[in-house]
């Protein structure tokens, strides 16, 4: 008996109080802060005072999901996403067989969301070109063991088409250390070896600074930050110069954006979920 009579009074209390005021963080009695400050000293170098209440915010994105080895995780909202499993439309290939060079279709296999490499087709190359960039790319080694060394599930991840994240199977298979997993090839092996065995999915987190050229002269060299498998491998590393086999790789001006490669090496080695987001000042537009 009571209770409806208690509704029926609270529902005419609020008819005749009328809408509430809106309540605020203040009015629910939470602590609060003035969201910036116009009197505090300009941070050294910079246009900004500490706590600029005219600095601008940086735009909210949708963060990703990490990938199981079942499935691939969703990249986050603001990424060019360069392969979704589905298809190779945004690739083209160059190279292979006896066309080294010429460009055409990238004719790798699609198969239940992943590319393989068909030996012999052509490294294949982005449509889009990037400079400085944050690229997430997965690859998984065949668990079919082929050869050995440089041999065994060889591929490569081609920054700006030419400076080599190495892509090898290289679990329980000694080569030259500069020329293993993660290793920006041909000069720095990665700080540690933290392969997963073949067949397994495999992640490169990387981190790239374009090199800059003034005409051609060289005025700032490229540097990679590399995790592979979530495990730091390169801390900014500086990169000496393009890929090179048994010479040391030297830098030749190129454009400030170029295309992503991943290399045919003759091995059918597999790739997924490949994203990459443009690097640049969180209030340039
Ligand atoms: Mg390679």
């Amino acid at each position: 008996m009571l209770a409806p009579l208690l509704a029926t009074a609270a529902a005419l209390t609020l008819f005749l109080a009328g809408p509430a005021a809106p309540q605020t963080a203040k009015s629910k009695g939470y602590r609060t802060t003035p969201v910036g400050y116009s009197d505090t000293p300009v941070l050294p170098g910079s246009r900004w005072r500490v706590h600029d209440i005219a600095r601008p915010h940086p735009r909210a994105i949708t963060p990703g999901t990490e990938s199981t080895q079942d499935r691939p995780g969703q990249p986050p909202s603001d990424a060019s996403v360069l392969f979704d499993g589905r298809d190779l439309s945004g690739w083209m290939a160059r190279g292979g067989g006896g066309d080294r060079g010429k460009t055409g279709p990238a004719r790798w296999k699609i198969e239940n969301g992943y590319m393989e490499v068909v030996p012999g087709s052509g490294t294949i190359f982005s449509k889009e070109k990037f400079g400085d960039c944050q690229l997430h790319i997965e690859w998984a080694a065949p668990t079919e063991l082929a050869g050995a060394s440089q041999w065994r599930a060889n591929s490569g991840v081609l920054l700006m088409e030419r400076y080599e994240i190495q892509v090898l199977d290289s679990y329980e298979n000694p080569t030259y250390a500069d020329g293993q997993a993660a290793s920006i090839y041909g000069q720095y092996p990665p700080l540690v070896n933290a392969s997963r065995k073949p067949g397994q999915w495999q992640s490169y987190d990387i981190v790239f600074e374009a090199p800059r050229f003034e005409g051609d002269k060289l005025v700032k060299p490229a540097f990679a930050t590399v995790f592979h498998n979530g495990v730091v491998v390169h801390h900014r590393q500086q990169i000496v110069g393009r890929m090179a086999h048994r010479v040391v790789g030297t830098y030749a001006p190129h454009g400030p954006e170029e295309p992503l490669g991943l290399q045919d090496h003759d091995v059918p080695l597999r790739y997924r979920n490949i994203w990459v987001r443009r690097l640049k000042g969180y209030d340039e537009p």
